[in-house]
């Protein structure tokens, strides 16, 4: 989250009296997350300098950071760090539960730190400050044989601002857009109002600097959305609604399994989508997963490998009703004995194939125009068996990121906190990719410097236009 710090993290402070740790871990973390001696000293003490209660606020600061710790919380331990059996205690069990442990040295000049204790109300004694700032020199040689996985040194000079006066960030958003954002729609809590409040995300969307609007096709909400007696519309009735909005909006499913509709209507349902929106149209295609629906709509349900070869013969299918002329079509697939299919599409909608198979990438690799893949742990390893298959032809990778986007850090875990549901909160936001809406742009911006040309952004709290307009920042354009 910070000059490299990695996050979550346990993150101990290292520096003397009034050198500005507190100051620091507040602009950054949230309190919750801050395990101060001084603050539990004033709890089972007198105040916060009961230097009477330090033993029993030691106690509890070993006990809070282990139970944190344990459940891969982000904990950051303010104290004054000086003394190397705590120290080393700390980084053992941040070490038995896999966290990465980092020791933040706070090298701030002496002078600067005898003023800022000479202003408090309760000032160090003057022998005792100099005795913590000598200390915290020779810590600064310690620790760097300890084992920490980074030790990070802040310097604060009275003339020169720093970071640490401009909490936040200091480095400044890319001037341009290199990728596209397209918000994906998975849940639809429309109320009374199921035109109004599409027409509003759509609106909001476009106004945030959204590519596009993405949205699923199933016939059943999907369990890992919501309930099943939840609305989950017909996206290209719905889509249609959207083109006739005033919005330079990309539509399209993400994705549309080839098991519900025949190959040809398909080819008819995009192309008239993209005559509509003048040429703004694409389709997800995927081999379909969801039984349940299949069965409840008589839908027949073949094995995967049917399902796969569909999938190719559909992209075939598509792709011959798209071109020009009506002469009969031969492919290695598919034979049609011809290809009349007017309104033909303004451009050539784009074919994103969705799925994770290895199989599913090849196809995509060899057929499609895009390959859509998930932002979990598997990204990297999936993108090379694509990047393989994929050769020198072009094919775009797109990706679905279900992100917690929060406003700040206290909003972000909130959020996580309502989400997760019986996952571990640590897990839920590592799988969720947690974090603010201007880091979530900064992961973006990694992926399409990885290559990505697409991001499809699904949220599970989407419920109005104020939660798209929030999420602006992502979009690098607004
Ligand atoms: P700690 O004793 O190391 O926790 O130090 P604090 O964080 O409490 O800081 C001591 C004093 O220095 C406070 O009055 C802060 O407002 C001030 N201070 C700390 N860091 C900065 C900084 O980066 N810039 C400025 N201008 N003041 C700071
Ligand atoms: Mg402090």
């Amino acid at each position: 989250m910070t000059e490299g710090v990695p996050d979550p993290a346990l993150v101990v402070l290292i520096g003397a009296s009034g050198s500005g740790k507190s100051t620091w871990a507040a602009a950054r973390y949230r309190t919750q997350e801050i395990v101060s001696s001084d603050d539990l000293r004033g709890i089972v003490g007198s105040g916060r300098h009961d230097l009477d209660a330090s033993a029993d606020a030691f106690r509890l600061v070993e006990q809070i950071v282990a139970a944190r710790v344990a459940r891969g919380l982000a904990t950051v331990v303010d104290t004054l760090g000086l003394e190397p059996e705590r120290r080393r205690s700390w980084l053992a069990v941040a070490r038995a539960a896999g966290l990465p442990a980092v020791a933040v040295v706070f090298d701030t000049p002496t002078e600067l730190c005898k003023s800022r204790n000479a202003e408090r109300d309760r000032p160090v004694p003057a022998g005792v400050l100099t005795g913590q700032l000598k200390r915290t020199r020779e810590v600064v040689g310690e620790v760097a044989g300890e084992g920490w996985d980074l030790v990070s040194t802040v310097s604060t000079t009275p003339a020169v601002p720093t970071a640490l006066d401009q909490p936040g960030r200091v480095e400044q958003p890319h001037p341009t857009t290199v990728g596209d954002v397209v918000l994906q729609v998975s849940r639809f809590p429309w109320g009374e109002d199921p035109t109004g409040w599409l027409k509003d995300i759509a609106l909001a969307a476009d106004a945030a600097g959204f590519a596009g609007l993405a949205l699923m096709d199933h016939l059943i909400q999907i369990p890992q959305v919501d309930r099943a007696w939840e609305p989950i519309p017909e996206p290209f009735t719905t889509l249609g609604m959207l083109a006739g909005l005033d919005t330079d909006l990309r539509l399209g499913t993400l994705c549309t399994p080839v098991t519900f509709r025949a190959a040809g209507i398909i080819a008819k349902t995009v192309a008239t989508l993209d005559v509509l929106t003048n040429g703004r149209a694409f389709v997800g295609l995927g081999a379909g997963w969801f039984e349940r629906e299949h069965q409840a709509f008589g839908l027949p349900f073949p094995a995967p490998k049917q399902r796969l070869a569909d999938v190719e013969q559909a992209i075939e299918t598509m792709r011959a009703l798209w071109a020009s002329g009506t002469k009969a079509y031969a492919g290695s697939r598919v034979n049609l004995p011809e290809t009349t299919s007017y309104p033909r599409p303004v451009g050539q909608p784009q074919i994103i194939v969705g799925g994770n198979g290895e199989r599913s990438l090849k196809i995509a690799a060899q057929l499609a125009d895009a390959c859509n893949l998930p932002t979990s742990a598997a990204f990297e390893q999936k993108l090379e068996i694509f990047e393989r298959h994929r050769g020198d032809r072009e094919v775009a990778v797109t990706v679905l990121d279900l992100p917690v986007v929060g406003h700040d850090r206290d909003d972000t875990w909130e959020r996580v906190e309502r989400l997760r549901g019986r996952t571990a909160a640590a897990s839920y936001a590592r799988q969720h990719h947690a974090a603010t809406a201007v880091e979530t742009r900064e992961r973006y911006e990694r992926l399409f410097d990885r290559g990505v040309s697409t991001v499809f952004v699904g949220l599970a709290d989407l419920n109005d236009a104020e939660d798209v307009y929030a999420l602006a920042p992502v979009t690098g354009r607004r």
